[in-house]
């Protein structure tokens, strides 16, 4: 049974790559992807464009980081995800990208906030920005740990974004929104800025989707 699912985790951490790829929510061989079946953890290797991710070649850890398969090493930033899921138990999925307008807003300091447009007030009205911790060190879970109970999406201060959730679906998806967000804010700023929902209205929207 697990066998089957973790060969579904494969095949779907490649599809996502794929689609991060085509977005051009990564470049190169940046980003990275995991999925968490049972104690386990498929995670995408070190080194490998997201666009041609071959199934075989992705790791398995435990929850603990220990290496239960796989001929390439994980990530070096997988201790992110592993702290995602250590923090957050409803967790099954994390994907890390470098959209181009949510990380020119990490590299400005600025976190996302968008009270224009009514689906980004019911599933993303606040992105935070966790500050800046240098690549593969305990500081960057260190930097996202606050915003993990409370939030499924954050900024990483000149660096990029990541986004989680209860399944990879879901979780890319939030990256998609991520970016589509931080692009139209900056987009608006460039040509005279946008309005707000009102207030009251802004309520409305909330108590009829409860968030
Ligand atoms: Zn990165």
């Amino acid at each position: 049974m697990r066998t089957t699912e973790l060969e579904s985790a494969r095949l779907a951490v490649c599809e996502v790559g794929r689609a991060m790829w085509e977005r051009r929510l990564v470049a190169a061989n940046d980003g990275n992807i995991s999925v968490r079946v049972d104690d386990l953890v498929v995670c995408t290797p070190t080194g490998v464009s997201k666009g041609f991710l071959v199934p075989g070649e992705l790791a398995v850890l435990g929850l603990d980081g220990e290496l239960v398969s796989g001929d390439l090493p994980p990530s070096s930033e997988v201790k992110m995800h592993l702290r995602v899921y250590e923090l957050d138990d409803t967790a099954r999925a994390v994907v890390h990208a470098h959209p181009l307008f949510a990380t020119m807003a990490a590299v400005q300091g600025r976190e996302l906030e968008c009270r224009m447009l009514p689906e980004t007030i019911v599933t993303m009205p606040r992105v935070p920005l966790a500050p800046y911790a240098t690549p593969s060190t305990t500081a960057v879970p260190d930097s996202i740990s606050p915003f993990v109970a409370d939030y499924r999406a954050c900024l990483l201060e000149n660096h990029g974004a990541l986004t989680w959730g209860p399944d990879l679906m879901s979780t890319y998806l939030a990256m998609e929104r991520l970016e589509y967000t931080a692009e139209l804010l900056w987009r608006l700023d460039a040509s005279g800025g946008g309005r707000d929902l009102p207030d009251d209205e802004i309520a409305r929207i909330r108590d009829l989707f409860g968030c």
